[in-house]
């Protein structure tokens, strides 16, 4: 039997922070993972770049990237951004604050963040156990029995730190659940999120490749307002993606099965009916003879012209002086309010990050330990908090694993 003080199941940065500082406190410390390496998952952020964290002031804006945001106020004042930056460039990697504030080591590869990590991690003996899956933990009358599929670990205090459902290749299969379920923790139902949406309508295909800038995007379960993104958006062979959906796709998720979900999208956020009926008017007057679906060009990406006409019920060659009042008017509607439907949310394979999981609401967010298991802690994003895209998950699981370990 190998004895610890502190073992930690998984070593995503959220475990690898907990076993640094842990061990940095003087305690024994062993992290256990099912992968061949540390940060398999990491290694993937930021398209191989990793956008570590984002240096926004923290404040209510920036918790309100989070879904339960709230859970973080003493979490980021223990650990914050700064505090992370300051880690990585003390241990030599340099970083770069990148366009939104969004910082990614100045190599702009993940790998450099892993290597920092693992030699911060070997240098206070941390003991790495990999390949191995932790199957069972049980209480003991003083600590915990941990039993994987090698052998069996004792430890004083157990921190889990297993990660979502996103990714399962990366190894996060979702075990982190069944363990907390089993101590009785209620588990709020994980759904993806940071993941494109499936389109209902089948001309969504016809317009697959096309990016579009600065689009405002919100999301109605009926009459009800869902959510509200602005920014950059993309058309997939599924339907929709890009920032502005990922962001919204966690509150997508956790409501499709409740009823149907529309998406209103906004071509021309910057322009409100009465302007832009001005300047498609003036476009008519200065080009009376041009054929509308040219005319357009000044308004659309040429591949979504021939499709947003036809579903306006306008005639493309017509002459922009044969458009009537009535059909400005449905063009005008469907450049501000475009609706689509929602169908599904990408499944977890292809989903960023996890919503859901254990309730913050049985854990001490002081200190990450539970309030129903004296010596058990979680971190990262196994917790139920998960933040839109930019940075902020990995600073949440930074942060976290900080907590944890400074409190084992
Ligand atoms: C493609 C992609 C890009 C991303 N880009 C960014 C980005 O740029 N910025 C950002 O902030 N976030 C990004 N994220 C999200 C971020 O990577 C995750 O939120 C973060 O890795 C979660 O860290 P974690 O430590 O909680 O869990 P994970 O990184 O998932 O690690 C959990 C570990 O636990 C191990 N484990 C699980 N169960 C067991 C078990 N039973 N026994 C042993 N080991 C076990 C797993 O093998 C795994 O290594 C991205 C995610 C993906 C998928």
């Amino acid at each position: 039997m190998e004895e610890y003080d502190v073992v930690i199941i998984g070593a995503g940065p959220s475990g690898c922070f907990a076993g640094i500082f842990s061990s940095e406190r003087g305690k024994k410390v062993a992290i256990i993972d099912k992968n061949s390496q540390i940060c398999k998952k990491l290694l993937l952020t930021g398209k191989g770049k990793c956008n570590l964290t984002n240096m926004n002031e923290m404040n209510d804006e920036y918790l309100s990237k989070y879904k339960n945001g709230k859970f973080l106020i003493n979490v980021f004042h223990q650990f914050s951004n700064k505090d992370l930056f300051e880690f990585f460039e003390n241990n030599g990697l340099k970083l770069k604050i990148d366009t939104g504030k969004r910082v990614f080591p100045e190599s702009e590869k993940a790998e450099d963040v892993v290597k920092t990590i693992r030699k911060v991690i070997n240098r206070n003996k941390v003991k790495i156990f990999l390949k191995e899956k932790v199957i069972d933990i049980e209480k003991l009358k003083d600590g915990f029995k941990i039993i994987t599929d090698k052998r069996i670990f004792k430890c004083a205090k157990v921190v889990i730190s297993t990660g979502g459902k996103s990714f399962p290749e990366t190894g996060s299969e979702g075990d982190g659940f069944v363990f907390a379920k089993k101590f009785g923790y209620k588990i709020i139902e994980p759904v993806p999120a940071l993941c494109g949406i499936e389109i209902k309508e089948n001309f969504i295909k016809n317009w697959q490749g096309i990016t579009l800038r600065n689009v405002k995007v919100i999301a109605y379960l009926g009459d009800k307002k869902i959510g509200e993104e602005f920014g950059e958006f993309l058309f997939t062979h599924y339907g929709v993606s890009g920032p502005a959906i990922l962001n919204l796709s966690g509150d997508i998720s956790e409501n499709y099965k409740n009823g149907e979900i529309k998406l209103i999208i906004n071509f021309k956020p910057a322009l409100n009916e009465k302007i832009l009926d001005k300047r498609l008017q003036r476009e008519i007057k200065e080009n009376q003879n041009k054929i509308l679906k040219n005319l357009f060009k000044n308004l659309l990406p040429s591949g979504l012209i021939n499709q947003f006409l036809k579903i306006s019920g306008v005639e493309e060659e017509k002459r922009a002086n044969q458009i009537t009042k009535q059909e400005r008017k449905i063009l005008i509607k469907n450049l501000l309010s475009f609706p689509i439907t929602v169908k599904k949310p990408r499944p977890f394979y292809d989903s960023m990050v996890t919503r859901g999981g254990v309730c913050i609401d049985e854990i001490n967010p002081k200190t990450m330990e539970s309030k129903i298991v004296n010596g058990l802690y979680f971190a990262g994003e196994v917790i139920d908090v998960d933040g839109k895209t930019g940075g902020y998950n990995l600073q949440m699981c930074f942060s976290t694993g900080y907590v944890a370990g400074m409190n084992t």
